[in-house]
């Protein structure tokens, strides 16, 4: 018998650490990390036995202790206040951002010097700032997205009913395929444009393959080749998986 106690269903220690293990409708066992938050999670088939799940996590135990630890020596990156001089990502760029305050309804515009300009009224919280961009960002995303399917679906033979953008804590994207409905992450207008692209072809490839299998890979280099160098960079810097 291995040495390891299994405190309930759903945690279970590995070497001293305590990982949160969900099992939910998958097929195969996914390990997340959590430096911030000091958490491991697995997700893990419904009636996967306890032993495969502790052999899967004392395997990489070494891995994971390591990702524990480096990344929470690395400052966390400051709460954005949304005032003059602040930086906001739009789509790869750094812009630095210009409040004005004018007793008119709010609104975002871009100059060419690199100048992000948001104009609100007196007195306007960070929290209404932040929407005020956020909003902005998703009226940018439901204006190219149109034009990122209107390429691929005669490239690909598939057809898109719906789209729709929101904020997604874990994933970069989703795919109903029964509805043909794509959505995507908002902080994707935050990033270059082919991480959009990237990730709208992944989606769609869902509308031909719906798992993540050999297939499924084949027809993302068929269509997009250079898929996995930014899927890796997607994943280096936010714990969020492609979908
Ligand atoms: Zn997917």
């Amino acid at each position: 018998m291995p040495r390891y106690k299994t405190y309930s269903r759903s945690t279970i220690t590995v070497s001293g650490l305590e990982i949160q293990v969900h099992r939910k409708n998958v097929k195969n066992l996914n390990l997340r990390v959590y430096p911030s938050k000091k958490e491991v999670k697995v997700s893990v088939p419904k009636r996967a036995p306890d032993s495969l799940i502790y052999n899967f996590l004392a395997s990489r135990i070494l891995w994971i202790k390591k990702h524990l630890n480096r990344t929470s020596t690395k400052p966390e990156a400051p709460t954005p206040t949304f005032k003059t001089g602040d930086a906001v990502q739009v789509w790869g760029d750094t812009l630095k951002l210009d409040i004005i305050f004018k007793e008119q309804a709010p609104k975002v515009f871009l100059k060419d010097d690199g100048t992000m300009t948001l104009q609100i009224r007196p007195g306007t919280s960070r929290i209404k700032r932040e929407q005020i961009i956020n909003e902005w960002l998703r009226a940018q995303m439901k204006e190219e997205i149109p034009k990122l399917i209107a390429k691929w679906e005669p490239e690909m033979g598939v057809k898109v009913n719906e789209f729709g953008v929101k904020r997604m804590k874990t994933r970069w994207g989703t795919c109903n395929i029964r509805d043909k409905r794509i959505w995507l992450n908002l902080e994707l207008a935050k990033r270059r444009p082919e991480f959009m692209e990237y990730v709208v072809v992944h989606e769609m490839v869902h509308l031909l393959e719906r798992l993540h299998n050999d297939r499924f890979y084949a027809y993302m280099t068929l269509f997009y080749p250079k898929w996995p160098s930014l899927r890796k960079e997607l994943k280096g810097d936010h714990p969020l998986q492609d979908c």
